[in-house]
């Protein structure tokens, strides 16, 4: 039979990049997940035809910081970002400058106001659209809809070629879950809502390539309705809040595979496009973000931030980091926030 004696093809390598990050969505509220009444199917699909990830978690249950250590492999203490409104460092490396050094084409369309490019997150995108419409009152929005972000999106893909590194950002699952006059049950509303993004974002997954393109998707935090006594997010430090969804699919990853034996952390994404075509066979600029969260976490700082509680500080005593929270305690082993690959 043809090929039987030749050495196995090389590993399938993806050209492209597309992040989405689904804001303020829980892990349990995805089928992929175990939830029946998934509204989710965007995650569902990229976990269906690559790898889901059974523990995730965000590294602060906020949206600036948390997405600032998606970018960046950083957690706040490295990347300077502690609270929404408070600037993103200017000199750290973030997945954007060092894809645009590869030569890789790059645009975020985000779709709320703590990412606005003030922020800093827009640095090394070609293209960083982040504009809010006006209400009656004339003031700018805090949110705009998914639908206008993927238009956006779906547009600019069509622009140019590969490589590309895209990130489309939505928002639709943040409170107030539409509109709030809707006597529906509060968690009725979110799922609407989760439903809403998703439809947008459907369209957005059938306007990518997926025989060339790494297709990544989490969410920033997630939200409480009432566990522990809180509301929204931003405060505790839970699994309500910390604990997101997290799927990828492309080239080379087996359809269907679970990986539940160990946790992994949004902080942990930058590693993953060095497996980029473009960028595993550029020896000289190889791309390599990662290795400063160890040093972040043994300058004695917890890799979470809570603007509440300030800054939250880790106790390091052997393979374990013990936070002391506003609400109890939560324990890290530092495995599970270190990359292994
Ligand atoms: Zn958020």
């Amino acid at each position: 039979m043809a090929g039987c004696s030749q050495a196995p093809p090389a590993k399938p390598l993806a050209r492209n990049l597309l992040i989405v990050t689904i804001d303020t969505l829980r892990a349990d509220h995805v089928g992929a997940y175990g939830y029946a009444r998934s509204q989710a199917s965007f995650v569902d699909e990229v976990a269906r035809s690559g790898v889901a990830f059974e523990r995730a978690y965000a590294a602060a249950p906020i949206t600036l910081p948390s997405h600032a250590t998606l970018m960046t492999g950083r957690y706040p203490p490295g990347h300077g970002s502690r609270d929404n409104g408070v600037h993103v460092s200017k000199t750290v490396p973030t997945m954007a400058t060092e894809l645009k050094a590869h030569g890789f084409r790059t645009a975020a369309f985000v779709a709320a106001f703590p990412l606005d490019h003030q922020f800093g997150l827009d640095r090394g995108f070609d293209v960083y659209s982040d504009r809010l419409p006006r209400g009656p009152d004339g003031k700018p929005s805090n949110e705009r809809p998914a639908s206008q972000v993927v238009d956006e999106a779906i547009g600019w893909l069509r622009t140019g070629a590969a490589p590309f590194f895209l990130w489309v950002h939505v928002f639709e699952p943040h409170a107030p879950y539409g509109d709030a006059s809707d006597r529906r049950p509060v968690l009725d509303r979110y799922d609407q809502e989760i439903g809403v993004a998703n439809r947008e974002l459907m369209r957005l997954l059938g306007a990518i390539d997926a025989r060339e393109t790494l297709v990544i998707v989490a969410a920033d935090h997630g939200e409480a309705f009432g566990e522990h006594g809180e509301f929204s997010h931003s405060i505790f430090i839970y699994d309500t809040t910390l604990r997101v969804p997290l799927a990828m699919r492309g080239p080379g990853i087996n359809a269907g595979e679970r990986t539940t034996n160990r946790e992994r952390q949004t902080a942990n994404l930058v590693s993953d496009p060095v497996t980029l075509a473009d960028v595993e066979t550029d020896e000289e600029k190889k791309y390599q973000i990662v290795g400063d969260l160890e040093a972040d976490i043994k300058q004695g700082l917890i890799a979470i931030s809570s603007p509440v509680a300030r800054a939250l500080i880790g106790k390091h005593e052997g393979d374990t980091i013990t936070i002391d929270a506003p609400a109890g305690q939560r324990e890290f082993e530092i495995v599970a926030v270190l990359y292994e690959g």
